[in-house]
């Protein structure tokens, strides 16, 4: 996940706990990773898995020690599951289900990490690679995004293993090498060959959103955001030319004149705001559990739909809820102080609100531009807005069921749009049941450590994570997962017969 999605929160602040700390509870229900699972992932914090932008560039020999660690770490269950390694550094597990007419489930957690800064690096108590455990805490980078999951993931499966247990349903666990810069060689490659098998999921459950501690306005209790919709991304390139010549006899339309006005004309034209039915869901079910005001203003939504859009317009975390957001990101221009520059260049990335697509980003930027000196084009890769997952589902009622079992203080669990973007998105052609969700208690401090100095996870909530994916994995794989099937369909039965 990247750092700049975690750096708000206000009203309804759900991009705030992305993937953070844990808050300290005082439930003594909690269940305290056991030692050895704590040894597995300060191990596996030791490996230098820091992804490249630059594919050749892969630091394979981490890779490659971290995938033996794990080998060494969980031996039951590569005894019993099937492992491959794909494009190198991806793995992806196969543990065959007893009915092979089921759709699977697909976990998927990430391998990499992102870069320490050189410049931050003695401000970490803990060396971010020593993988030191101490006060409670496992230290260093990718104890919260993302090898914690990884390593909860196995441990559960190797417990499950050791235990005798058989899923029903086949379940995947994949783990790509590159999600930090985009995903498009490990969980890209993975779905490419479960698609090339003729695969087609129940359900994939990656990293997102997670439980938020007192981070909502007049909600004191815990309350889990599931990532049912994320926006879409894309980087425009603004070019202008210009003649160049001596700085002494400028000609008054520059190009560095001619795109710093482009770049303002999208400043004062930001897109229309508008609520997603997944925004509207999010906050209809917030609501209830918040003052009269915020009640009334959602009990009414039809007739107070300007004043609920303006107030969330106020904030830059509930803004980007309701709107594309177009954000200058790199700039360029000019050499030397007394040379007028050929060229000025600019990027533009934009977050893509579902409703809009690249086609109409474009229109939008062109029109505000409104200058044909300017030219607006496309760098790199597209990513469409996700398609909305449905909540009217038995998968959705397993993982509302397993954050209720993990975490019994939260009071209530709500679909709601994740900002960024996960290696879920390589899944979205084998299933339309994708949850982003990352087993973690938040609060408005500990948000704050993903990615950045410092980054650590309690103990307490890597225990905690462990026994999220044991629940998980019963609830979609075995016995209770069947009941939870059958229910469904009985609530969905008499709706589907008033519809004919
Ligand atoms: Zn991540």
């Amino acid at each position: 996940m990247k750092l700049y999605y975690r750096v708000f929160f206000c009203l309804f602040p759900v991009q705030f706990f992305l993937s953070g700390q844990a808050a300290a509870f005082s439930d003594t229900t909690a269940t305290a990773a056991p030692t050895r699972a704590v040894q597995k992932l300060a191990g596996a914090i030791a490996f230098h898995t820091v992804s490249s932008a630059t594919p050749g560039e892969t630091n394979a020999a981490a890779f490659i020690a971290l995938h033996r660690y794990l080998q060494k770490s969980f031996p039951a269950l590569h005894d019993r599951l099937q492992r491959k390694v794909i494009n190198r550094y991806s793995l992806l597990y196969t543990w065959p289900g007893k009915n092979q007419a089921l759709k699977p489930i697909l976990l998927s957690a990430h391998l990499d990490v992102v870069p320490v800064e050189e410049a931050t690096k003695d401000q970490w108590e803990h060396q971010p690679f020593a993988g030191a455990v101490e006060d409670g805490y496992i230290w260093g980078r990718g104890t919260m995004d993302d090898k914690y999951r990884v390593v909860a993931i196995l441990e559960a499966v190797e417990q499950l293993v050791r235990e005798g247990y058989q899923p029903e349903r086949t379940l995947y666990l994949a783990f790509g090498h590159d999600e930090e810069t985009g995903g498009e060689f490990g969980a890209g490659e993975i779905g490419a060959f479960l698609q090339a098998q003729g695969v087609q999921l129940e359900a994939v459950f990656d990293e997102g959103l997670a439980v938020a501690d007192n981070i909502v306005p007049g909600v004191t209790e815990p309350v889990a955001f599931v990532g049912t919709a994320a926006k879409g991304n894309l980087n425009l390139q603004l070019t202008v030319k210009g003649e160049g010549g001596h700085s002494s006899v400028p000609k008054r339309d520059s190009p560095i004149y001619i795109l710093s006005v482009a770049i303002s004309r999208l400043h004062d034209h930001p897109f229309a705001p508008h609520m997603t039915p997944t925004t509207i869901e999010t906050l209809e079910l917030l609501s209830a559990k918040m003052g009269g005001r915020y009640r009334f203003a959602m009990r009414h939504y039809g007739l107070l739909k300007g004043r609920v859009l303006k107030m969330l317009a106020k904030d830059r975390a509930t803004d980007a809820l309701i709107r594309t957001q177009m954000a200058p990101t790199i700039l360029a221009a000019g050499e030397k102080d007394n040379v007028m520059p050929r060229l000025a260049t600019a990027v533009v990335n934009v977050r893509i609100l579902s409703g809009e697509n690249r086609e109409t980003v474009l229109a939008h930027v062109r029109e505000a531009i409104a200058d044909e000196r300017v030219e607006v084009e496309v760098s790199g890769l597209y990513i469409p807005p996700s398609p909305v997952t449905s909540t009217d589902t038995w998968t959705y009622k397993a993982l509302s069921q397993t954050i209720r079992q993990t975490f019994p203080e939260v009071t209530l669990v709500a679909p709601a749009l994740f900002p960024g973007s996960t290696d879920a998105k390589h899944y979205s052609h084998l299933t339309s049941n994708i949850y982003r969700f990352a087993p973690q208690v938040v609060d408005r401090q500990s948000a704050k450590l993903v990615h950045n100095v410092n980054e650590r996870l309690s103990v307490e909530v890597f225990g905690r994570c462990i026994v999220f994916y044991d629940n998980l994995i019963r609830n979609t794989c075995g016995t209770a997962a069947k009941e939870l099937v059958i229910q469904h369909q009985k609530q969905a039965a008499p709706v589907a017969a008033g519809v004919k």
